[in-house]
């Protein structure tokens, strides 16, 4: 019988394979790309199986959900990612419990976040969510490209926030490596700006190998780690 543990070992080993060849494919060294692995709807314990292999990145989508497993899992040295969208009323327990929030798309979270990290006396790092869809259709998240430059601007007089870099999601249907390579254009005009806003969060279980290619940092994956989630997020 496979234990969880080495279900877990087998499927994060041929991640960080795929991370590895698809930098070499793409002549970048694989210690540019830091792994997160996105443990939503799965038991802290999975976590702490994790923590074990050598996780020190975790992510996760709902502020509930992360303030638990943090709680739960203190004891571990992780580095916490908010990668959800982020409703205003749970800017407080999303600031207490992460130390990067991914999905960070208008001005009145922007505020929320500051008045909330003040509160709780500490500074996150934050990334703005870029929405690649070509027709931005409401409610998907993300701020459209051509705003980006306003949002870090705000952010940047956040004394509480920093401006850590940028994040996108793929579009349903769309081809990876062009919304992708639109991230990339993004960020490095955001760059000329906020030359510190180095993170480049984007892939995850099916498109790793895209964004990769495309200059991700971080890439999120959660289902060809964990498996498939029981319930749909
Ligand atoms: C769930 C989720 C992921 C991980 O998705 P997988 O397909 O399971 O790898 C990555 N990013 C975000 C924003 C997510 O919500």
């Amino acid at each position: 019988m496979t234990t969880r543990r080495e279900q877990l070992a087998r499927a994060l080993a041929d991640v960080q394979e795929r991370i590895r060849r698809a930098c070499v494919d793409a002549g970048r060294d694989p210690s540019e790309v830091t792994l997160i692995a996105v443990t939503k709807t799965w038991p802290a314990s999975d976590i702490r199986l994790l923590a074990d292999l050598g996780i020190r990145h975790v992510g996760e989508s709902r502020a509930g959900e992360l303030a638990d497993k943090h709680a739960d899992l203190a004891d571990l040295d992780l580095i916490w990612h908010a990668i959800g969208q982020v409703q205003r009323n749970k800017a407080a327990v999303v600031v207490q419990h992460a130390d990067v929030i991914h999905a960070v798309d208008r001005d009145s979270l922007v505020s929320a976040l500051q008045r909330a990290a003040d509160a709780a006396d500490r500074t996150v790092q934050v990334l703005i969510q870029v929405n690649l869809d070509p027709q931005p259709t409401e409610g998907r998240g993300g701020c459209p490209p051509d705003q980006v430059r306003a949002l870090a601007q705000q952010i940047s007089a956040q004394p509480r926030l920093t401006l850590a870099g940028v994040m996108a999601v793929a579009p349903l249907r769309a081809d990876p490596d062009e919304a992708f390579a639109r991230l990339a254009v993004t960020h490095e005009d955001l760059l000329t700006l906020a030359p510190q806003a180095q993170m480049r969060s984007a892939g995850m279980s099916e498109d790793l190998e895209a964004a990769i290619r495309h200059g991700a940092t971080h890439v999120r994956v959660g289902s060809a780690i964990l498996g498939n989630r029981p319930d749909l997020l």
